[in-house]
């Protein structure tokens, strides 16, 4: 099942949070500037394989998606697509620093 690529961030498909926050999981753009962009900003040590991994709504903004309106009316499973060049902008890890700061700007996550 994928998770989240982003490092701190442990959202997977079936997590209680992403289940009741309606996140949805993109994949990496295949354009290689934008991806490259999206694995910088993963901060992750490991390495990452753009083609299967994924990253959840929690790092964009609303305004970064595109509802699929067809998929609404049809009532068929939510679905929101990214812009295209969107990249992740929010609740991402720190450059450097300690671990405490986690939390900055995480206004949705300590609700459970
Ligand atoms: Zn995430």
């Amino acid at each position: 099942m994928p998770s989240c690529a982003i490092a701190l961030c442990d959202n997977t498909h079936l997590s209680l949070k992403a289940i009741t926050k309606k996140l949805t999981f993109h994949r990496f753009p295949v354009d290689k500037i934008v991806c490259s962009i999206w694995v910088s900003k993963c901060k992750r040590k490991d390495k990452i394989n753009p083609k299967n991994a994924v990253i959840c709504s929690n790092h964009f903004e609303e305004t970064d998606f595109v509802i699929d309106r067809a998929s609404e009316v049809l009532g068929m499973h939510y679905r929101r697509k990214l812009k295209t060049g969107t990249i992740p902008t929010k609740n991402l890890p720190l450059q450097q620093g300690p671990k405490k700061q986690r939390s900055i700007r995480k206004k949705t996550t300590f609700s459970e």
